[in-house]
């Protein structure tokens, strides 16, 4: 079987956009708490709108919306009877898309949060919660499998084994929270290492660090293993006190009725485009061969991801030409009366 995924590396970097939860929360189409993926059902042709908004602007990845579509969410939510047909219809509109548009389709499976570090245990329950999520992901002839936003590196292991398993390639990537190390203890580079050697296409990391947290940890992970390296941020500006976006503060915020920013009130934390194009070129240097965002993340971020990756995707027709702006510009038909206003605006 030839490897989509690996022939896209061999041609360059790959860009994969991330972070349909946040987004279509935003949007009102999803609740905040549990997360789960009910419009796939309800308002596929939003689900389908938002993977095309990505492609456009630069995304090579179309990605199922199964995340959180797993028992344990389903059984939360009272919803369990739905677990297949939403699993199957999320893979569906990402198929459809991804065929139209000649993109990447792959399914997702993440953190089951019944994970508890016990290998009877986690056989008993965890294990085929994945098995039947990649089986659902098999059915639809994806390209590959992404397993994303584990906390216990013996998780994602699991994971790699039920996607391997089918015969699948797949893209692994953990959350590293404010200890620089995996909830068994292992640091991301070790944890990156048995991934690796476990047989995973590509790893690293997603979610939780935003760019400047993460950038610090992922020259580790290049330099101890030889296959592709992952890295997709949140797009919050996290920092070294506050190295994750549920750890974030607000001081200036009139209201916070969940007592921290996370996850409703994040937006004034939110990278701008510049900040995104500034990781991604860091993170290219570092040797990070495949890229993207999640949780925050929306089309203006990932244009500017793949513009700083060379690229000009569709959306790029309409990237800033800032000489055309009656006050800030400069072309000479624009109203000298107005260009010496500027200083006042
Ligand atoms: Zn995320």
């Amino acid at each position: 079987m030839t490897d989509s995924l690996l022939n896209r590396l061999e041609a360059g970097p790959v860009l994969c956009a991330e972070g349909y939860l946040f987004e279509l929360e935003r949007r009102g189409y999803l609740q905040a708490g549990a997360y789960v993926p009910e419009v796939v059902l309800e308002h596929p042709d939003v689900v389908a709108g938002l993977h095309r908004e990505f492609v456009r602007a630069g995304s090579d990845v179309v990605e199922a919306f199964t995340y959180y579509a797993h028992r344990e969410k389903l059984l939360l939510i009272g919803r369990e009877a739905d677990l297949a047909s939403m699993n199957r219809q999320a893979l569906a509109i990402a198929a459809g898309v991804a065929r139209e548009t000649g993109t990447l389709l792959a399914g997702d499976v993440c953190n089951t949060n019944v994970f508890v570090n016990n290998r009877a245990l986690d056989e008993r329950r965890v294990r085929p919660m994945f098995e039947e999520q990649v089986g659902w992901a098999a059915e639809a002839g994806v390209d590959f499998v992404v397993a994303e936003t584990f906390q216990f590196a013996g998780e994602a292991l699991l994971a790699l084994e039920v996607i391997r398993e089918a015969g699948l390639s797949s893209v692994i990537t953990l959350a590293i929270h404010q200890e620089v190390e995996t909830r068994e203890g292992w640091t991301p580079e070790e944890a990156c290492r048995r991934l690796a050697d476990a047989g995973a296409t590509v790893v690293g990391l997603n979610c939780i660090r935003g760019p400047q947290t993460m950038l610090p940890l992922l020259g580790a992970i290049v330099e101890a293993i030889d296959i592709p390296v992952a890295a997709l941020p949140v797009p919050y500006r996290t920092h070294e006190q506050e190295p994750t976006f549920q750890s974030l503060t607000d001081p200036h915020a009139s209201e916070l009725p969940d007592g921290r920013p996370f996850p409703l009130a994040l937006d004034p934390h939110t990278c701008t485009r510049y900040d995104i194009a500034a990781f991604t070129r860091d993170a290219l240097d570092l040797g990070v061969r495949y890229l993207g965002l999640c949780c925050g993340a929306a089309p203006h971020h990932i244009r500017a991801m793949a513009e700083a990756m060379g690229r000009s995707p569709v959306a790029s027709r309409f990237s800033a030409d800032m000489s055309k702006h009656a006050y800030l510009g400069s072309d000479t038909r624009l109203l000298k009366e107005n260009l010496s206003f500027a200083a006042h605006l």
